[in-house]
């Protein structure tokens, strides 16, 4: 398994990183590292809209300043359109993809009407409306595609958090692969990439572990392996909430990259100290190891 050991940080290009998001490179990183495998960074623009312009040349820049150089060229989400509908194509000639006429009110109206209004973290579970088998479009224009979600519960184990579950078809319902604005979703792009990269193994921040039963999901639909998973703990602000540069957290400043790693290291359970930049990540790729490496004696 080491040999083709293949990770990867996946980061949106809608700022720089912040404390927050050196976590999650640094983990997957040092995980790669530990396994004597490849590290690849993959620039998630695929939500144009969010994106900023130039955020990734910052973001790489704030990596390698950390040492944290990819193994091969960045890969552009924006550019891989074609890979993404090819997917989808297959879903739909599959019958595991249909097209979906409703907005987000002709949602809201039809759970209320089911008596189902409730929102689950703000997201509507879909009421499965433009089902083919509940009469498809309805004669209206398809907006969105989504997958039809028929398995029940899909059962993963974390590295970290250990044994997950989670009722797709009830918790989630038949989510969204391309958008009513023409744009592939995360789900989708994220399940295409980590397959056509040949990832391995997926090391993240915690609050994407709800997304994982929706991907193994994508995966067996797509006839994908299902990579293994470690999510990190994540970076509290001051409010108690999640760092992120929705709310605000500060660009990582990697002027003095062994501070910067060190907060990192800290929310990962290391202690690290050495002089130089080279000496330091060879200690925390030894530290790494002897927690979550191969011979490590933790298995979840
Ligand atoms: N692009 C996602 C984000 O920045 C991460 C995706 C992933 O690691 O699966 O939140």
């Amino acid at each position: 398994m080491p040999a083709n050991y293949i990770g990867r940080f996946a980061p949106s290009p809608t700022g720089p990183l912040h404390a927050g998001s050196l976590v999650a490179a640094l983990a997957s990183w040092l995980d790669a590292r530990a396994h004597g495998g490849r590290w690849l960074v993959r620039i998630e623009d695929v939500d144009v809209p969010r994106c900023v312009p130039g955020a990734d040349r910052t973001i790489l820049q704030q990596l390698a300043d950390c040492g944290l150089h990819p193994d091969a060229p960045p890969l552009y989400q924006s550019q891989r359109a074609a890979l993404y509908q090819q997917a989808l194509d297959t879903l739909v000639a599959g019958g595991l993809a249909y097209p979906c006429a409703c907005s987000r009110r002709d949602i809201e109206a039809e759970l209320q009407r089911l008596g189902r209004a409730k929102p689950r973290h703000g997201e509507l579970v879909y009421p499965g409306t433009c089902r083919p088998e509940q009469g498809g479009l309805h004669g209206q224009a398809a907006r969105a595609w989504r997958l039809r979600v028929l398995a029940g519960t899909i059962a993963w184990s974390d590295r970290r958090l250990g044994p997950q579950t989670q009722d797709v078809e009830r918790e989630v319902g038949d989510f969204v692969l391309r958008r009513a604005d023409g744009y592939f979703a995360y789900q989708l792009a994220v399940v295409v990439d980590d397959g056509a990269q040949g990832i391995s193994h997926i090391v993240r921040g915690a609050d994407l572990a709800d997304n994982t039963a929706r991907q193994i999901l994508l995966q067996h639909a797509l006839g994908l392996p299902t990579p293994r998973y470690l999510h990190t703990p994540l970076v509290l602000g001051a409010n108690g909430e999640k760092l992120s540069k929705q709310n605000g957290a500060l660009a990582l400043d990697t002027r003095d990259p062994l501070a910067a790693l060190n907060a990192a290291a800290g929310v990962l359970g290391l202690q690290v100290s050495a002089a130089t930049l080279a000496d330091w990540l060879a200690a925390a790729t030894a530290q790494w190891a002897a927690a979550w490496g191969p011979t490590s004696k933790i298995r979840v």
